[in-house]
């Protein structure tokens, strides 16, 4: 082991210096605060201590690469940028490591980028690209698989049931599915609810499912915890409770504020995810919707629970609904459920949102009636205005880059973005050739038709007429 890497590896275990506080709005608040403890997770309290980190920023320090945001992107392009380019980078992270969504989310690795299905990409795209993005995303998988082999993240792996809440989606399904194999190669097949009720799950809505391959439930908190070792190992440096104030750029070189120094750094990552707010950096500004989601795990389930939900599989599974379902059976035989939250911070405490999802969760299995719930959260998903990522240099001149816009479907993409997000870090971006990587987070849309800061204000208002609108069309048109 190299003297860097030793003194890398021994670190300090930094405690959170405040208790945590739900009510932090990207829309509205400057920063998601200084060294706040993390949200009351599944993930949390189960995914044993906290890793050594490299303490807070103290005093002005000058960096070849600062990234800011400690979540699975950030951590993952520290791991590229040391593994694949030879450059240590400073992660700076406003809590506590992973704070964000990364802790937060359902575990589902699936094999997508952004919200959009491959019928949406060929509409949008055209058929080569669309191939493109498929090649990407196996390539994510595979990357992904990689980088979790020695990680003891808990996997449950076999692929993702995508279940039909209602049998007026099947025929699209089935058209998805035949596309996903005969244009793509992807072996997606079609099952009966029948099938469904009786090999993997009686959820009793389901009238039927695709089965895609590929799909990984992972235990997100070791994960993150497993990146975060995995990149100090490689020489990274990780600083917690060290929030960018301000974001100056002067003669190419960038000054970014934090409460104990200010970090000069010669290229910056900004992996700020659902968390990014509208004054980190001008080009992100209305580039964003934050969306909240919020996850429920109950009690560890009987042997007659299980049997009476006959909740054979551990595979990850989500409903068609368009404020879909995610949810699984835990290696511990607890369930995980989450779904839609509020439209702000200040109301996402609001014991509705949480009382809306365990009555889904008694819709899908009326046998879990009255079971404890064990843990309840919720976190902001980073959505773009066209439901699709961006690695991207915004500004040919500066030396600023980002990686952001999953949409709710990070937790395995992250890992390839932090890859992606480390070639543009080290010069080698232009020879990424993809919308995702050409071109900047779009400003929000009309109709997906006139795209426009002047709707930035009004989102939060469409964001409330579309949830009622997509609840009407899920249920009931
Ligand atoms: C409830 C929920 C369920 C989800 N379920 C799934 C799922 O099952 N499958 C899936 O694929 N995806 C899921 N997601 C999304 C997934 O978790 C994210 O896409 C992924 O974690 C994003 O990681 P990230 O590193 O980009 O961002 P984050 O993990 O959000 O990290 C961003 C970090 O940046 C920090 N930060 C922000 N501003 C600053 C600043 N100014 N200075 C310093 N640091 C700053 C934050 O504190 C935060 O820790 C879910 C999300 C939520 C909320």
């Amino acid at each position: 082991m190299d003297t860097t890497t030793q003194s890398a590896v021994q670190g300090k275990r930094t405690a959170a210096s405040q208790p945590f506080d739900p009510s932090y709005d990207p829309l509205k608040d400057a920063t998601p605060g200084v060294g706040k403890d993390y949200a009351p997770t599944y993930w949390v309290a189960t995914g044993g201590e906290p890793p050594e980190d490299d303490g807070p920023i103290e005093h002005d320090i000058e960096v070849d690469v600062a990234i800011i945001g400690a979540g699975f992107t950030g951590l993952t392009a520290a791991i590229f940028l040391a593994e694949q380019h030879g450059i240590k980078a400073h992660v700076l992270e406003a809590n506590r490591t992973s704070w964000g969504c990364t802790t937060r989310n359902g575990g589902q690795a699936q094999c997508a980028t952004g919200r959009l299905k491959r019928s949406q990409w060929i509409s949008r795209y055209g058929l080569k690209v669309a191939h493109q993005l498929h090649q990407e995303c196996i390539d994510a998988m595979e990357n992904f698989k990689e980088l979790i082999k020695d990680i003891d993240c808990e996997p449950q792996p076999g692929g993702h049931l995508y279940i039909a809440h209602r049998d007026k989606v099947m025929p699209t399904l089935e058209k998805e599915a035949k596309l996903l194999r005969d244009e793509f190669n992807y072996d997606a097949q079609i099952l009966s609810a029948t099938d469904v009720k009786r090999d993997w799950v009686d959820d009793k809505e389901a009238a039927g499912a695709m089965h895609e391959p590929e799909g990984i439930g992972i235990h997100a908190a070791k994960l993150a915890f497993g990146y975060h070792k995995k990149a100090r190992a490689l020489g990274a440096k990780i600083h917690p409770q060290s929030p960018v104030q301000g974001f100056e750029t002067k003669n190419g070189v960038h000054y970014l504020k934090t409460p104990g120094g200010v970090v000069k750094a010669k290229a910056v990552g900004i992996a700020t995810g659902g968390y990014t707010s509208q004054s980190l950096h001008p080009q992100l500004k209305n580039r964003l919707l934050p969306i909240l989601s919020n996850s429920i795990v109950t009690r560890v389930l009987t042997d007659k629970e299980i049997e009476a939900c006959n909740f054979q599989t551990k595979q990850v599974i989500t409903d068609t609904r368009i404020l879909r379902h995610y949810y699984r059976r835990l290696p511990d035989n607890r369930v995980q459920i989450g779904s839609r939250s509020a439209i702000t911070g200040r109301d996402a405490p609001n014991k509705k949102y949480e009382s809306m999802l365990i009555s889904d969760m008694h819709r899908k299995f009326p046998a879990l009636k009255d079971i404890q719930i064990d843990f309840s959260w919720w976190g902001w998903v980073d959505v773009s205005h066209d439901m699709m990522p961006r690695i991207f240099q915004p500004e040919a001149k500066e030396t600023v880059y980002y990686a952001l816009g999953y949409g709710g479907n990070g937790v395995m993409y992250s890992s390839q973005a932090g890859r992606r997000l480390a070639q543009w870090i080290a010069g080698k971006g232009k020879e990424l050739d993809m919308p995702i990587f050409t071109s900047k987070l779009p400003h929000p849309n009309l109709f997906e038709k006139v795209e426009s800061p002047v709707f930035a204000p009004f989102r939060r208002f469409g964001q409330r007429f579309l949830y009622r609108w997509y609840g009407l069309k899920d249920e009931k048109i």
